[in-house]
């Protein structure tokens, strides 16, 4: 037998039992004893200090999160590991199936969401996209194995990976350029609640559009009227969907890049839009500072900010920042106007969320009703017992 071909024992705490018990996935480092010398990306059997099998893994030599948990069976060959990924796929793209409506956009694999931990991929339109977030997947056996996997159930021909820079420099992985790995085709047009918008797998931050957004999107149109100021915008997806409903939309941010895909996306939905979109770069405290000092008002507000909070150690600054977009915007909602407001920092929970809105709401002066706690779109599945799956908070909020 070939060294990669044996599959290595990892004895772990008491502790990181328990939390695999209770359906977590993650092993720390820390909560590793002895990793049996299972090298990057190896597939391992997980067992406690007894020996018992908890389940079988997938293990990093760079993350702090050591074993990723795949199956509480034994799998015990590298074709036992390629079936499962196999098994998984249909799995997510089943779901999706059932789940997403009204568009050609959506995740199809959402790592630890779809039990495939480290895993994304994508559909836009007539295009795939993956992104390997762990070294699991970056050999090149099970790469391929889920290119040709998702292709063949989704019917795509082309398929581009996206590449993370920073997420293989953490994970020891070689660098890569974002590249067409199947097929010709790398920039397309989606839509989703009727609203179309360019693609370009090649370019744009995270895997390209904010596909989570897109049941809020709807939602939010559900209310807007009037004047709507859409903060954080990036390629137009709120401002684009208030633009059908509302007599004028105001969209800043602070990327140009993104605020000229998003200008593109408004001549592409002409047809559509009643209301012209002013785009505007700027930094969104500045602008909601003045804006606010000058007395300006709407009939609604979205404020959907980057993850302020990439972990709880940053916790307190990231709620600052959230107290402050917050107050401003509530002080510039006409009385009888909504906020539709999101954190996508998984570390700051709905809880802690809903906290700091209410203090926002308690110096503002204003009474604020929840209308609607949202959350991601139903494609980036929450799986019990793995709370970082649940990241979105998008709360829609009348204030009086
Ligand atoms: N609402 C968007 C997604 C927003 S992502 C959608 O539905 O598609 C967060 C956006 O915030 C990014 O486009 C980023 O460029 C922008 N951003 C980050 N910091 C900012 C700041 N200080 N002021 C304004 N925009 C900012």
């Amino acid at each position: 037998m070939s060294e990669s071909s044996v599959i290595r024992k990892a004895v772990i705490s008491d502790r990181a039992a328990a939390r695999l018990r209770n359906g977590h996935v993650w092993v720390y480092a820390s909560d590793v004893l002895n990793d049996g010398g299972a090298g990057a990306g190896a597939l391992v059997h997980v067992v406690n200090a007894k020996g018992k099998l908890l389940g079988s893994a997938v293990h990093s030599s760079a993350s702090q999160i050591k074993l990723r948990l795949v199956s509480k069976e034994a799998l015990n060959t590298e074709d036992d590991l390629i079936n499962l990924v196999r098994e998984r796929l249909r799995e997510a793209v089943n779901y999706r199936k059932q789940v997403v409506g009204d568009t050609d956009a959506y995740r199809l694999v959402f790592s630890e969401g779809d039990r495939l931990p480290g895993l994304i991929i994508d559909q836009y339109n007539d295009i795939l996209t993956f992104q390997v977030l762990t070294q699991a997947w970056d050999r090149p056996q099970r790469r391929d194995a889920i290119v040709s996997t998702v292709r063949g159930l989704t019917g795509s021909e082309h398929v581009v990976e996206r590449v993370d820079e920073r997420i293989r420099e953490l994970e020891q992985l070689p660098q890569l350029e974002s590249q067409i790995v199947a097929g010709n085709k790398s920039s397309t047009t989606f839509s989703m609640n009727g609203i179309r918008f360019l693609y370009d797998a090649q370019s744009g931050q995270k895997t390209g559009a904010f596909l989570d957004q897109r049941e809020n999107y709807a939602a939010a149109a559900q209310f807007a009227r009037g004047e709507a100021l859409d903060v954080c915008s990036y390629q137009g997806g709120f401002a684009l969907h208030l633009a059908r409903v509302c007599d004028h939309v105001t969209a800043l941010d602070i990327s140009r890049e993104a605020l000229e895909v998003a200008e593109q996306n408004e001549k592409l939905n002409s047809a559509q839009v009643r209301s012209e979109i002013e785009w505007i770069e700027a930094n969104a405290f500045d602008l909601l500072r003045d804006y606010a000092d000058s007395g300006r008002q709407y009939d609604m507000i979205v404020l959907d900010p980057p993850a302020f909070a990439k972990s709880k150690k940053n916790l307190a600054p990231a709620m600052r920042g959230y107290k402050e977009l917050n107050l401003r915007a509530m002080k510039m909602v006409r009385p009888g106007g909504f906020l539709v407001t999101c954190s996508c920092s998984f570390a700051v929970s709905e809880e802690d969320f809903l906290g700091v809105l209410n203090e926002a709401a308690q110096d503002a002066h204003r009474a604020v009703k929840v209308v609607e706690k949202r959350t991601q779109a139903k494609d980036h599945p929450i799986l019990l017992g793995v709370p970082e799956t649940y990241y979105l908070k998008c709360i829609i909020l009348a204030v009086v």
